[in-house]
């Protein structure tokens, strides 16, 4: 039977994706406006949240905005409904839409914007172009009857415990025997009421990042058979992936300049970029940044791009990049529009597998500022 979600509940589910903890600081990512408590009919994934943006919510009877960019970025002094951020605060309120922000987490997280745009670039052998983020890790052991040993490792492994390089479900069992005395009110799946109960059982063990901690827990909870079960969690002083923002990698044949602008201008729909011409002419590395890329001119000079493809470059930066003979291709911050289709993609896949109803629709409003005339 199909149920609908509750907002709180949905926001979970981005959040094991994109974890706030993954957010760069002071970055206003989370709930902005409304409630998280109601359930949801109908999400809408944005890019910004414009005034426009809201009117389609609204035509679209949508619950809750999961945005990109936050609506509200910097502290808000007042909420005067004459001015446009007001107007826009005002309708949200009226019309009971939940805004929620999903900014930098979204970027830094392992299959985040970053590797959604450098997917359109086709980059291969990708890695982080500027770190910010080292993923901690915790280990799972949980004690399991002998009947139950294959399901619960399953469980655990497709919940995503275990996971090492390219390795899946990688767990170590040791066997032992349990005890453990049934007290008034419980109903034991083995063993009697008063009576000390000795079984054999298997110690399962794995590795896992902490952000996926409470789904890996959640699943093996429900591939167990006992009702109170014995497990432990350990922190873990080694550390899981480095992730980070902008992503550098390899295209897959060498490029002249002006194909490579051509393939930019391909993968997101484009018809002008600016560029800043560097001293390459024929380019195979590149890095990519979506949104603001003056920072991670340095980053790329360092990591030996030929290209940095990114947006909102800075006349001064733009001098800067040429002195390092670095060329950027500046394709727009609009380019981050991607990660309404992908993020669309990956919150409907868990609602459909958990049989949610709740609808994911994409804002279809286009929100680039900058018209070339
Ligand atoms: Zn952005």
């Amino acid at each position: 039977m199909s149920k609908t979600a509750n907002a709180q509940y949905i926001i979970s589910l981005l959040e094991s994706f994109a974890p706030k903890s993954m957010a760069v600081d002071g970055d206003p990512i989370g709930l902005q406006v409304g409630s998280l408590n109601r359930p949801v009919k109908k999400v809408m994934i944005a890019l910004d949240v414009l005034e426009s943006v809201v009117d389609e919510a609204i035509a679209n009877e949508v619950d809750l905005i999961i945005a990109h960019h936050p609506l509200i970025y910097r502290p808000l002094k007042k909420i005067d409904t004459n001015t446009p951020k007001g107007r826009v605060i005002s309708k949200l309120l009226k019309q009971d839409i939940t805004v929620y922000a999903a900014h930098t987490n979204l970027d830094v997280t392992a299959s985040g914007v970053n590797s959604w745009l450098s997917d359109c670039l086709e980059l291969k052998q990708t890695e982080v172009l500027a770190p910010t983020y080292e993923e901690e890790l915790v280990k799972l052991c949980v004690f399991v009857p002998l009947t139950h040993e294959e399901h619960v490792r399953q469980a655990i492994g497709n919940a995503g415990a275990g996971h090492i390089g390219n390795y899946s479900h990688c767990t170590f069992s040791s066997n032992g025997w349990g005890t453990f005395t049934p007290l008034e009110g419980t109903t034991p799946f083995i063993g009697e009421l008063g009576k000390q109960e000795r079984t054999e059982e298997v110690k399962i063990e794995s590795i896992m990042p902490v952000s996926i901690q409470k789904h890996v827990i959640a699943a093996m909870k429900k591939a167990h058979p006992y009702e109170e079960i014995a497990y432990d969690l350990f922190p873990l002083l080694n550390k899981g992936n480095e992730l980070g923002i902008g992503k550098i990698g390899m295209l897959p044949k060498e490029m002249e300049m002006e194909q490579f602008v051509d393939h930019v201008k391909k993968a997101f729909g484009l018809s002008n970029v600016r560029v800043i011409k560097g001293h390459n002419h024929s380019i195979k590395k590149v890095a990519v940044v979506g949104g603001d890329g003056n920072k991670y001119i340095y980053p790329a000079v360092r990591k030996g791009a030929d290209v940095l493809v990114t947006g909102d470059i800075y006349y001064h930066n733009a001098h800067d990049a040429q002195e390092e003979g670095l060329t950027i291709v500046d394709a727009g911050h609009h380019i981050e529009k991607i990660m309404k289709h992908e993020l669309k993609r990956v919150l409907e896949k868990e609602l459909v597998k958990r049989k949610y109803d709740t609808q994911v629709i994409e804002s279809e409003v286009i929100t680039e500022p900058f018209t070339f005339m």
